[in-house]
Order: structure tokens, then sequence, then C-alpha cells
């Protein structure tokens, strides 16, 4: 794992300014949560993290590499998306294999991987289930599993629970914070859902057009809110 270190980080599409001189700091082994309205710019930070959009000005550091024009690949970073892409075709067990077997990882220790990333999933007795004979909640986590096969600096979450009935979400967030302890990983996690901001996260980054307007645990930002914005967002009602 690595501490996060993302400095006056800036991005455009077209004229369009996403991302306007961003600053995140995470410290290894916490759990980080980007908060904000759809919109705001939270999936592009989190594309910059994982290497899928390169920025136009701004550094971003994993520990003490610059990482911010690396390739994806050269940054050992994990990502789970929202909708979670498994193969139809394949087993859970094949799912959670595939990247492995992409980087020629030995037979023998892509079974031990497989057999750590699916015990700490609770998904062992599924190894042999395709994704059609399983429930949306084990899917999403086969998704999981799929990102922590590969021991990762980062872990980067963008949505995971959105496509998720209220009961699962329930049930999966508290899976995802509990992964985050056992692997002792350092994670960054996107929402535009308060509640799961507010639970989930060690440390909270606000973001608006593009923007952090604050930062802070949890607490701090829901009693001391800065900004209108941040009261009308997260804050406690005055
Ligand atoms: P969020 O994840 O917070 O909802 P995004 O980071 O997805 O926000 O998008 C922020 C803004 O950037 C939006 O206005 C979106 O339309 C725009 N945007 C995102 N990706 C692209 C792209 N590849 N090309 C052009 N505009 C984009
Ligand atoms: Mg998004």
């Amino acid at each position: 794992m690595a501490s996060v270190t993302v400095t006056a980080l800036k991005k455009k599409f077209g004229q369009t300014e996403v991302l306007k001189g961003v600053d995140v700091r995470v410290p290894e082994g916490h759990f980080a949560v980007l908060v904000g309205p759809s919109g705001c710019g939270k999936s592009t930070l989190l594309r910059l993290l994982a290497g899928l959009e390169e920025a136009d000005t701004g550094k971003i550091e994993l520990g003490d590499r610059d990482v911010t024009r690396l390739e994806p690949r050269d940054r050992n970073i994990a990502m789970v998306f929202q909708s979670y892409a498994l193969y139809p075709h394949l087993t859970v067990r094949e799912n959670l294999a595939f990247g492995l077997k992409l980087r020629k990882t030995d037979a023998a220790e892509i079974e031990k991987q497989v057999k750590r990333a699916s015990d700490m999933l609770g998904l062992a007795a599924l190894l042999d289930r395709l994704p059609k004979q399983l429930s949306g909640g084990q899917r999403q986590r086969v998704a999981m599993g799929r990102a922590i096969v590969r021991k990762a600096d980062l872990y980067l979450y963008d949505e995971p629970l959105s496509n998720l009935d209220a009961a699962l979400r329930a049930q999966v967030r508290v899976d995802i914070r509990k992964l985050h302890d056992e692997l002792g990983a350092t994670s960054v996690y996107v929402t535009h859902d308060q509640v799961e901001a507010m639970t989930l996260a060690d440390v909270i980054f606000v973001l608006n057009k593009g923007q952090v307007e604050q930062s802070g645990a949890p607490l701090e930002i829901f009693d001391k809110p800065a900004t209108k914005f941040v009261a009308a967002f997260l804050g406690s009602p005055a």
C-alpha cells in the first residue's frame, strides 16, 4: 500500500475545465471518500488516478513515486467499477483468475490468490458457478474479488453500490470497509451518496464543480461545514 498525494491537478475536456486544481492527500492505510453531486468531476479524478485519462497539469504521487505520466499497468492500482463487468461465460473462479492469467502468473500462485480473495469475500462455495447463477450482491463481490486478487498499492472504487438495491447496498458497504481493513489497504472511494460517505470514510473530500470545497474527518465536516455548499450537501441541519 501507499499514500496518495494529488497536487494542483487540472483536466479539461474540450473547453470545459472539469478539474480546476485539485489537491488530495490520503495517508497510507486510510479509507478516503470523494463525495459530491453528479457531474462534479469524481469519476474523472478517479480515472486520472488509475491512469485511464491523462492530467493536463499537476502531479499524482503514490508514496514517493511520481506516477502522473505512467501507464495504468505501471501504477499498481486496482479499480472496482460502477457496473460489474464479469465475463458471463466464465465461472467465478475463472473470472477471478483472468487478470492473473493475462499476467502469466503460474498456476499455483493463481490458485493461492484466488483462494485468498474468495475466502475474504465469502465466495469460496460459489467458485464453480456462472455469473447468471449469482445474486446481485454476490456478483458485486466477484467484481471486487477481481480487483483484490492482485495486491495493489491503491484500491479505487467508483460508485460500486449504485446498481444494488437498498438492503444489498448496506451489506456490500460493510463488506467493502471490512475488506479494506483486512487488506491493510489504501482506498479511494467515489460516491454521490452522503450516507455512504459518512459511514465509510476515515477522511472525506467534498467535491463541487471540479474543486475540493472541504476535506476532513466525517464528523468534523458534518459539525463544521466550511461553505454553504458543504452545509447543504453534507452538514448537520443548522
Ligand atoms: P461525476 O463522476 O462526478 O458525476 P464526471 O467526472 O463523470 O463527474 O464528469 C465531470 C464532467 O466532465 C461532466 O460534465 C462530464 O460530462 C464531463 N466529462 C467526463 N468525461 C468526459 C469525456 N471523456 N469527454 C468530455 N466530457 C467529459
Ligand atoms: Mg461518476
